[in-house]
């Protein structure tokens, strides 16, 4: 049994890492330097871990040691040696963790690195950190990489994992007593830069100065007085800050970009920043992002948000969800309390109500931010709400106690902005609402330019009244928990029963009467529903339509227009919804029609008319199941219409 533990043995990488191995070796050539920070960054993840062990158990290795990252250069032999005092591991996870890897981090990253190659993008090893496979960019830079690691448990043995990154590697028992995990590299000839020790300060000090553990760089210092050369000795070259523990005036911008770089590898630049802190009721401190765009995490790698979450100094739980709301899982970040327990897991949150007073203080700091946002830096705002608003929208669907929070931060397209680009709030469509309007009115949509030409809005266009265009497949999920604004209900604008200002109510006018008469319009309807049948609920008169020749609207009890696009949008068992088929008697097309019918009513065109007439207002409405199989008959129309 000993012996196969001393014994070392030759393994073969899993073909994936074998791949992964090929590309990190041959052709990637920038950015190397980022190994370091790959390796350091898995260094305090293991310290992070064995913190976390000292805290809740007893029986630790080395209970004493120093927390620490050591790094060891010797420029004559082209090494770099990388230790630290964290967790540790066994052989077993030896094997697991740098050798099998179960995880799909290596197939993703060759995924990404293909699909960026496609589009023509440079991809650099910048992002592996993103899939879990850090450890392997290693190789850029090493010939060959040997891992001694002992773990915290003590009745484990210390072993060693090496390797040229060439198809295998080897597993041997070995000796080392201490807690922890050196890392040692052979550097190829061309990367022997990361041998001198200047080079390894600087590469520290750009992608982590803000890792927790102090790191320490051996070092000759300048000679002090009286000696002829410097000592050697270990310096602490990171900051190791805790910045968000930091007052806000103390923490000039650099430093926060800088944090936020290291934090979240993302490169844009930060939309939004919230820093802040409390004592009631609870005390903590937060340091939250809004990033730069939605999907920064190239090609949505890692779908793990949630914040990071300290107590005391002592990074708990990564990826906690439980400090927000889950519409704002686009938010980065940490929070720090001390009024947390160690072990807080997610069974324990019910248990925690603390959690629950930090989430109430962060989601009103953020939506109060996000409000300051958009009213000082409009275009910043306009950039968020492009990449982040349907967010919002999900968060007033589903969440009723932060619907008052989020409502002013919404934006759309209105019947009043010059163009697609001019998005209004809804506090601005109050203030410019008719003095008798008491209703908000909007209309859903695929699209602005579709909507614009919508024949229910011409009524609303000749009194001048205000229509919020709806055209975000996510306006539709809103609308089920967004019914009213400032008490002014909302209301579709294709609704049976609108509460119209006064001042614009349609009236009956003469004009109808005159341009078909009463008997004739009746035979026209009686005809239009023996053609439709029961592809509509009704055929009647429209009051409110002034240019187009029909439109269609909801049946007061039918389920509403909205709710439709959400069953559709949901793939439920989707149909065409029966409508009211709504006709404008004094359109000139009504008019030619009603003329036709009464001069033949076998005329052929009647009836093709009609179905034309009923298929394009389900075209406009955007629920034609499909709009391709009117072709023929427009033909027909086309052809009778060219005829001399
Ligand atoms: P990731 O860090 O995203 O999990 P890596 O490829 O960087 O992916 O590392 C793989 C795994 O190897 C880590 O999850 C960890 O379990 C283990 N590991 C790497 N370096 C160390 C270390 N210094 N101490 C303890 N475990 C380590
Ligand atoms: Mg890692």
């Amino acid at each position: 049994m000993t012996e196969e533990k001393t014994e070392a043995a030759q393994v073969e990488f899993r073909a994936e890492i074998q791949q992964l191995l090929n590309i990190l070796v041959h052709s990637l050539y920038t950015e190397r330097e980022i190994f370091l920070r790959e390796l350091i960054s898995n260094a305090s993840d293991a310290l992070n871990r064995i913190q976390f062990e000292l805290l809740t158990n007893r029986d630790v290795l080395d209970e004493q040691a120093e927390l620490g990252i050591w790094l060891e250069a010797d420029e004559a032999n082209r090494t770099l040696t990388i230790r630290d005092t964290g967790i540790g591991m066994t052989r077993d996870e030896l094997v697991e963790n740098l050798g099998t890897i179960a995880r799909s981090g290596a197939k993703n990253f060759l995924q990404a690195m293909e699909e960026a190659g496609k589009k023509g993008q440079g991809i650099t090893a910048d992002i592996i950190g993103q899939f879990g496979v850090g450890f392997y960019s290693v190789f850029m830079v090493a010939e060959e990489v040997t891992v001694t690691s002992r773990s915290y448990r003590r009745e484990a043995e210390a072993a060693v994992w090496s390797s040229q990154g060439q198809g295998t590697y080897t597993i041997a028992a070995a000796d080392k007593a201490e807690r922890g995990t050196t890392i040692q590299i052979k550097l190829k000839e061309d990367a022997k830069e990361f041998a001198a020790p200047y080079k390894l300060r600087q590469v520290v000090k750009t992608h982590s100065d803000f890792v927790a553990f102090p790191i320490y760089l051996k070092e000759r210092k300048p000679p002090a007085e009286g000696e002829t050369e410097g000592k050697i000795e270990f310096t602490q070259i990171n900051q190791q800050k805790a910045l968000w523990r930091q007052s806000p005036r103390e923490v000039d911008e650099e430093k926060y970009e800088s944090f936020y770089h290291q934090f979240t590898f993302d490169f844009g630049k930060p939309l939004l920043r919230v820093h802040t802190s409390a004592d009631a009721p609870a005390q903590f401190y937060a340091l939250l992002f809004i990033p730069s765009k939605k999907d920064y995490r190239l090609f949505g790698a890692k779908e793990d948000h949630g914040l990071k979450l300290y107590s005391r100094k002592i990074l708990i739980r990564e990826n906690f969800k439980e400090l927000l709301p889950n519409y704002l899982r686009f938010v980065e970040g940490v929070v720090d309390s001390e009024d947390l327990p160690l072990n807080v897991s997610r069974e324990m949150v019910q248990a925690t109500p603390v959690l629950d007073k930090i989430k109430n203080v962060l989601v009103r700091r953020i939506s109060g931010d996000l409000a300051d946002l958009a009213k000082d830096k409009p275009d910043t705002y306009r950039t968020f709400w492009q990449e982040f608003g349907g967010f919002i929208k999900e968060g007033i669907a589903i969440d009723a106690d932060s619907r008052g929070k989020f409502t002013d931060l919404l934006r759309f397209q209105s019947s009043k902005g010059a163009n697609a680009e001019e998005w209004v709030s809804l506090a601005q469509y109050v203030e410019r609402m008719k003095k008798d309007q008491s209703e908000i009115y909007y209309i859903l949509g695929d699209d602005y330019n579709v909507i614009s030409r919508s024949p229910h809005l011409e009524y609303f266009k000749k009194h001048d009244i205000e229509v919020l265009y709806l055209t975000d497949p996510m306006d539709s999920f809103m609308l089920v928990g967004l019914h009213e604004y400032n008490g002014k209900p909302l209301k579709n604008v294709d609704d049976a029963g609108l509460n119209l200002p006064e001042d614009s109510k349609p009236e009956e006018t003469k004009e109808a009467e005159t341009a078909i008469p009463a008997d004739k319009f009746e035979a026209l309807v009686t005809r239009f529903k023996e053609t439709l049948k029961d592809r509509v609920e009704d055929v009647r008169e429209s009051k409110i339509l002034t240019d187009s020749p029909c439109r269609l609207v909801n049946p007061p009890n039918a389920m509403n227009t909205n709710m439709q696009r959400v069953q559709r949008l949901l793939g439920k068992d989707y149909q065409v919804p029966k409508k009211i088929l709504e006709i404008n008697r004094t359109s000139p097309l009504i008019q030619n029609l009603s003329a036709r019918l009464a001069a033949n009513p076998d005329d052929a065109l009647v009836n093709p008319l009609i179905e034309q007439l009923f298929e394009s207002a389900l075209v406009i409405e955007g629920i034609h199941p499909n709009p391709a199989d009117m072709i023929p008959r427009i033909q027909q129309l086309m052809e009778a219409a060219a005829k001399l």
